[in-house]
């Protein structure tokens, strides 16, 4: 059977492999971190040790690195992908922006090797249950020969046909969902500060305009319990950010409401580092000496 290459077995790219294994796929992995790799890969033999053996055993790679510069690496690094004697086609899961998806698109081209930009929504439950967007763009024929792999991490869309277009809209939506969470934790440490249950505040956001991804998911499922454990690092999002903002300052559009949110972003990552994203909350709490959640109160009793 043929392999299906997979580079990065993190957060997102650990549970998209067990899936992909369940569905009958055969995979080659290679991660950093190779008791990951391992863990992701099933046997021993299926663990590559560089992302050049990864393009010599498979001809669809499947990438879900952090940064650009780790997709960088991986595609024309020492040992990089881009040399490997099978890989055909490279779909890229990770958030790298429409710049190096650009770059890395024309890199793989030259050797004669498809790269499609794909990069996911949907966080860590999303690839568990095999329910994340995937925002396509590159080829039709490409997008073709991805989607039966793509079906079993999610829905994949074509969002374009030029490399970088998933990424913009990407960008995009994280710049809206790391807005809703930011803005989330003020009015919950606002809200507890003015004697309101946070369980209560949840249930009315939800009935109501202010609902949005952080009240319905977010909130609910790691920071009322206070376990924050929704797996996305802190400096991760603001990466993500950073990127969107960069896009936007391409243009020269003074866009205020994505200026605050990269500031906001940017104070998290200093201060909480790889910690996860949901506790952006303390940031808020902190000067108004409360704590949203994590005392058991009638709401939350009800939902557990
Ligand atoms: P992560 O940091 O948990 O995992 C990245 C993996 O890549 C790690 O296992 C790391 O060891 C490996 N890695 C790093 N550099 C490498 C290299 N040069 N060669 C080989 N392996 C390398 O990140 P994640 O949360 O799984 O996110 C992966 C991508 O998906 C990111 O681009 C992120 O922005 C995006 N994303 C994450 C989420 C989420 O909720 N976690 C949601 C949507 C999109």
């Amino acid at each position: 059977m043929t392999r299906t290459g997979l580079i990065g077995v993190g957060n997102m790219g650990l549970p998209m492999a067990r899936r992909l294994r369940e569905s009958g796929r055969e995979l080659l992995v290679h991660d950093i971190r190779t008791e990951r790799a391992r863990e992701a890969g099933g046997a021993a033999p299926a663990v590559a040790k560089s992302p050049r053996e990864v393009g010599d055993g498979a001809e669809i790679v499947l990438l879900s690195l952090p940064t650009p510069d780790a997709v960088r690496a991986v595609a024309t690094g020492m040992d990089g992908l881009a040399e490997g004697r099978k890989v055909k086609l490279v779909v890229d899961l990770s958030t790298i922006g429409p710049t190096v998806a650009r770059e890395v698109a024309a890199a793989f081209e030259e050797k004669g090797i498809e790269y499609l930009d794909a990069p996911v929504s949907g966080g860590v439950p999303g690839a568990e249950k095999g329910t994340l967007a995937v925002m396509v763009s590159g080829s039709k024929p490409g997008f073709e020969r991805a989607r039966p792999l793509l079906e079993v991490i999610g829905r994949p869309i074509l969002v374009g046909d030029a490399p970088g277009q998933g990424q913009a809209l990407k960008l995009l939506n994280n710049f809206l969902s790391a807005t809703a969470l930011a803005a989330t934790a003020e009015a919950m440490a606002l809200g507890v500060k003015a004697g309101l249950d946070p369980g209560v505040m949840l249930d009315v956001f939800n009935i109501s305009s202010g609902r949005n991804t952080a009240t319905t998911d977010k909130f609910p499922r790691s920071v009322l319990n206070r376990r924050f454990d929704y797996g996305f690092r802190t400096v991760l999002l603001h990466k993500d950010v950073r990127l969107c903002k960069q896009f936007g300052d391409s243009f020269e559009a003074p866009f205020g409401v994505l200026a605050a949110v990269d500031r906001a972003w940017e104070r998290a990552a200093a201060e909480l580092g790889d910690k996860d994203f949901t506790c952006i909350v303390e940031l808020a709490e902190r000067p108004l000496g409360v704590v949203v959640g994590g005392v058991p109160s009638t709401a939350n009793r009800a939902r557990s």
